[in-house]
This record gives C-alpha cells, structure tokens and sequence, in this order.
C-alpha cells in the first residue's frame, strides 16, 4: 500500500489542479462529486495524520482563487464557505449538535435553495453601489465591479441611503439563458459551458463588461457581510429589510421549525428542482436568530450555524466502453454511449445519449475515452464533455455507419439536419419505436406492452403498424413465448381499455415529427377529428396560433402518405377514437390561457387539458390575444412579458375559481 504521507501529497495535488481548472480556467473536468470525494478522503487521512497537516493544503482554505486578471479586493468580513451534508444522517448530526451547544429542544431555521452560481459580495455605501467582488478565496476576492454594475437586477443604489451594507448573494444563468449561449458558442465554435454554473462564473469574470452586459445574469441575495445602519434580529428580518432595499431575494426562501420542517423543504425543493428556471443543487439552512448565530460561531472554514444539505449530485465521471447505434421511430441512427456503471443521484446509469454525430466531433467523444456523465430528473443521461488528459492513446474516434444497423438500409443525412436517418420504412427498429411511443403512458397508455413483447410482435409479424394492435387476438398471443395466459389477457383488456383515449392522445401516439402532448391538444381542438384534420392545408395550418411552417409541413406530409391513411382507418375499424368529444362545459368558451412558473396543485399539462375540457385555449406562448396568464411560483419572463402587453395575470387560485 502507498504510504500515507505520499498520498496525502498526491490528494493535495489532484486537488490544486482541480481547484484551478475550476475556479481559474472555469473548465472543470471532473464531476463535484468527485472532487468531494477526493477532499473528504483528504480531510480524513489527515485526521488520521495531523503531522502532515500543512497551511496551504485544500482541506485549510476556504476554496477559489483570485486570477490575475483582476484587481484583488479584500472582504471586510470573510466570506465563509459553509460544511455540506450529503445524507439526512449529517444534516441531523448537525442538527443535533446545533441543540446542544444552544440547550434547546428544537432550533428556528431558515431555509433557502442552494442556487447553483458564483457567490458575490456587494458593497453599498450611504445606498449607493461601490464596489463588488467574488468570493476568491474568502479572504480576498476578485474586483468586478464593472461587470456586477450591467446585471439589471443589482441595483446600483438602494431605496434607503444605509451608511455601509455589503450584501452577499448568487449571480446565476437561467437554463435557458446557458442553452442559448451554448447554441451561440456553438454556432460560432466555440468551446461549451458544461454547465450553467461555469457559465455564469465564464460570464462574470470577463475582462470586457460589455460581453458580461449581453449575458442575461441575475442575483439572488442572501447574507450580508459588514452592516452599519441597519438593525435586524433574525436571518428572516434581514432578508425581509433587503427586500424594502430594493435587493432581490430568491421567492422560495421559508423559516422551518425544527428539523421534520427542514427534511419536508428538502424533499419538497429536490421534487420541484427540474422546474425551477435555474439550477439548485440543495439547500442552505441556517440557524435563524442572530443571537444564536452569534453564539455559535463558525470554525476557520465555516460557520456552524449554517450548512448546506445537497441533494444528490447529477454530474458524475466515468468511462465509456462501448459506443451502439439505436434507430428511433423516425429512423433517426443515435449513437449511445455504453459507460462503466456509476452511480448519479442514486439511481446506477450505464448509458448516455450521445445525440448525433455532430455532437461526438463537437466534444471530439472517442471509445475509450474518460467522460462527464450528466442526469436531470426525467431527462435521458447525456454525455458532457470527454476528458483529454486522461486519455492514454488508446481511444478510438467513431462514426455512425452508413448503413441502419437494424435493416441495413443505406442512410441519409438531409441537408440542414443533424440527424442521420434510416428511410426503409418497413424497418423492424422503427416500427418497434412506433409501437413504444403509441403506446405509452402520455399516448394510448397500453399497459403491459413492454419492450419484449413489442419485439416478439414485431418479428413474428403480428403486428406491422400500431393499428394491428387492435386486431390481436388471444390466440396470436398464445403463440408468443414467455407470456402466461392471464397476462395476454389483461394485455387485451388494456388495448381494448385504450380505444377509449381522448383524440388528443391518439393523434400524439401517432408520432407525426414537432407534434408532441400540447400541439397535438391544440390542433384536435381546432378540427376536432383526424379526418378534418387530414384535409387540411398547409396554409390553413399556418392560420392557427401556435402552429409553424415546421408543424404544418409535418402534418401536410404526414396525412398525404397513403400507408398512414390506411393505418387510421384500420384504427377506427378497431374501435379508436377518431372524435373529439368537447364537454358540455363552455364556460371558457373563446377564452385563451397561458401558463408560467409552477403550480401547486396541477401540472402544465392537467391543467391545459382542464382549460381545453371547459371549451378553452391553452397557448404555450403569450401575445396581446392571450386572455389570461396563470403565474405560478417562479413565474418566468412571460410574466413580465404579460405586464407589458397588459395581458391579465392571475393566481392559481383565481384560476381555480374559473374552471370551478
Ligand atoms: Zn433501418
């Protein structure tokens, strides 16, 4: 076994790099996981050997570097970084020793999303914005006041002329703001953001403020470093005085009681994080009273009256072994990565898109090669980024073949699009992916059609389009192997139970290319059955709000192709829905909804089907005809779009009371 002392210094060196690539170069290339785990096997060899402790390893600074590239500007007051707990059990560690050090039975806390930016300092003299700066290395950070000074949601001075305030808060990048800067990059090829994060971090720390300027950066503020003038007795009392400043504090916030309150916020933030408009990466709790906070204190590193408590991470590294190509139900090849199996936010992934071709050579992906595996909440496990310095020359570039690896039909890649595609339509791998896609849960919701099954009914030809399903008889399934009796049953009764779906549903299992769960409600609530729709024409389409040249093109083609005619008359031979049956109920007759941020008690879209259910329009984007806008919680720009058109905005619960 290595000796502890040279694997000390190695964990140190690891470190320093990472730490570098991260906060200096804003192009890390390992996951946070991973470098948590490097640290805390650091932190704990040298619990082990205290001799070896030295003052400039990772494990004794507060974390960041300031670059060059700045002046450096020293914090009145340290800006701490806080501990973090990855499980419940180190949260109620924390807890625990939190009430024992005050004597109290349960402590007051204030909870807050982890937002996933960079921290700032902002330094407010007599109400006016001075200076501004990051974190650095807690001691002394960088001076970027000039690019602090664009992002509008900064105010330069503050509604009361407070003698000092220096306000810590997050600068971040909304997901969408980071995806169209990366189409930009990429568009003018340049190197991608790997996430968010390091796109604000990359934003922020230009040397130009006008490119700072043309980032949509905004701030969350939540702790104040040096205050003069101001009085406040509670964490919550000074978020509520920033809020009368003109500071802008993030709508989530919430004090909890004790610590069932504190795991209830937790769960209730990991559920809604995938429909937050930016990252969050847990959540921040922190004792309340400043009393209390007080008698706590804090270590060298961090405060003990704070902590963060993660959520499980999303990003991992791992290495892919082989690469596959899988051909969808528009006959597009997408090559999948095949990954040593790793762990990500607690779920094992051994698979990641790796999207298109254009992708591989754009991360230049090679087999073999060390990568960054990303997975969000419902989304398909992506690969990010390849990791160059771990390859050892060994790895192998790969291009789709040129031929489907299914039927081994020639391939043909459109001009204009990425996708390379398998244009036999009698491809065994399409028809499969059809029958998948019309039958799941959001289409005709068959129960008990699994992947197996599909494939035997495919091969043995009992099945050539999805209007077949509805033909199948008991003693077709008998013939199939691994199916008992009762279940070929109950898998009869689920096809005959789908008959009954709503048009919307049937037109979305039909797979047309741009028309997914919401045109597919808006276009059968304009023709109210497919054979209206089918002889509609491109420019009729067009007419319809919501539908593009894309979408009308795509419909066009689809109801002129003989074979999918027959399909949907075989359908209603079977018994389909083929009408639109709009409810008795017209009490939103005319009247169109918009939606924004999110809802407590429906999702986007039980609730457009509510409005559609009540004779209503449910439009995905808002204009001057939009009637209403329902903002949720976190409501985006459409909100703000909506004030500006004078477009009525309502609450959950007003809407709740019109479709009563
Ligand atoms: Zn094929």
């Amino acid at each position: 076994m290595q000796n502890p002392e040279e694997k000390i210094k190695r964990l140190r060196q690891q470190l320093a790099e990472h730490n570098y690539r991260y906060y200096v170069l804003d192009d890390p290339e390992i996951s946070d996981a991973e470098y948590d785990r490097l640290m805390r096997e650091l932190i704990s060899l040298e619990a082990a050997y205290p001799q070896w402790i030295t003052p400039d390893s990772p494990t004794q600074r507060v974390g960041g570097q300031a670059s060059d590239a700045f002046e450096p500007l020293p914090h009145s007051i340290a800006m701490l970084s806080l501990d973090n707990a990855l499980e419940e059990s180190e949260f109620l560690e924390f807890d625990e020793r939190t009430r024992r050090l005050l004597g109290r039975e349960t402590v007051d806390y204030f909870c807050e999303p982890k937002l996933d930016g960079l921290a700032v300092e902002l330094i407010y003299e007599n109400g006016r914005f001075i200076a501004g700066s990051t974190r650095g290395d807690g001691l002394v950070g960088e001076n970027i006041s000039q690019n602090l000074r664009t992002i509008k949601t900064i105010p330069l001075s503050l509604f009361q002329p407070i003698p000092r305030l220096e306000v810590r808060g997050e600068v971040l990048l909304s997901k969408q703001a980071f995806e169209k800067l990366n189409r930009q990059r990429q568009a003018e090829d340049e190197p991608l953001f790997a996430n968010p994060r390091n796109a604000a971090a990359g934003s922020l720390r230009q040397l130009d403020p006008q490119i700072t300027a043309s980032r949509p950066l905004e701030i969350f503020c939540y702790g104040a470093g040096q205050v003069i003038g101001l009085d406040y007795d509670s964490h919550q009392q000074l978020l509520q005085a920033f809020k009368k400043l003109g500071l802008r504090i993030n709508p989530l916030v919430r004090p909890c009681s004790g610590v069932a309150e504190v795991i209830r916020y937790h769960r209730e933030m990991s559920e809604r994080r995938d429909q937050l408009p930016y990252e969050i990466d847990g959540i921040v709790v922190k004792v309340n009273r400043l009393a209390d906070q007080e008698r706590l204190g804090a270590k060298t590193k961090s405060p003990r009256w704070a902590i963060a408590y993660k959520f499980p991470a999303q990003q991992e590294t791992t290495q892919i072994l082989d690469i596959i190509v899988q051909v969808g139900r528009t006959g597009v090849l997408t090559p999948v990565a095949v990954m040593r199996p790793v762990k990500i936010g607690g779920v094992e992934v051994s698979r990641a898109t790796l999207h298109n071709q254009d992708e591989i050579d754009r991360k230049d992906i090679r087999l073999g090669d060390w990568v960054l595996v990303q997975r969000a909440g419902d989304v398909i496990p992506e690969v990010v980024k390849s990791i160059a310095s771990r390859r050892d020359g060994t790895e192998k570039k790969f291009t789709l073949p040129e031929t489907c690896p299914e039927c081994g039909s020639h391939t043909v890649r459109p001009e204009g699009e990425a996708a390379q595609r398998c244009i036999n339509l009698a491809c065994p791998a399409q028809l499969r992916e059809r029958i998948r896609h019309f039958s799941s849960k959001k289409a005709m919701d068959i129960d008990g059609l699994g992947e197996k099954l599909i494939e035997q009914l495919v091969e043995k030809k009992l099945v050539k389009d999805v209007s077949d399903l509805y033909f199948l008889q008991e003693k077709d399934l008998a013939a199939l192997e691994r199916i008992a009796e009762k279940s070929a049953k109950n898998l009869l009764q689920a096809i005959a139970a789908s008959r009954r779906r709503p048009l919307d549903r049937v037109l979305f299992g039909l797979g047309l290319r741009f028309v997914g769960e919401h045109l597919s409600r808006v276009l059968v609530n304009h023709y109210g059955s497919l054979d209206k729709l089918a002889r509609a024409s491109e420019e009729e389409l067009l007419n319809i709000h919501e539908i593009g040249p894309q979408v009308a093109r795509s419909v066009v083609d689809f109801f002129s192709t003989a074979e999918n005619l027959r399909i949907l008359e075989r359908l209603q031979k079977g018994g389909v829905t083929m009408q639109w049956q709009p409810g008795t109920d017209t009490r939103l007759a005319g009247k169109s909804f918009c939606f924004t941020g999110s809802l407590q008690k429906y999702s986007r879209e039980q609730a457009e089907a509510l409005v559609i259910q009540k004779g209503g329009r449910a439009v995905s984007s808002i204009s001057t005809k939009t009637d209403y806008l329902v903002a949720g919680e976190t409501a985006g720009s459409k909100l703000a779009k909506a004030q500006t058109l004078g477009v009525k905005v309502i609450t959950e619960a007003e809407f709740e009371q019109l479709v009563r």
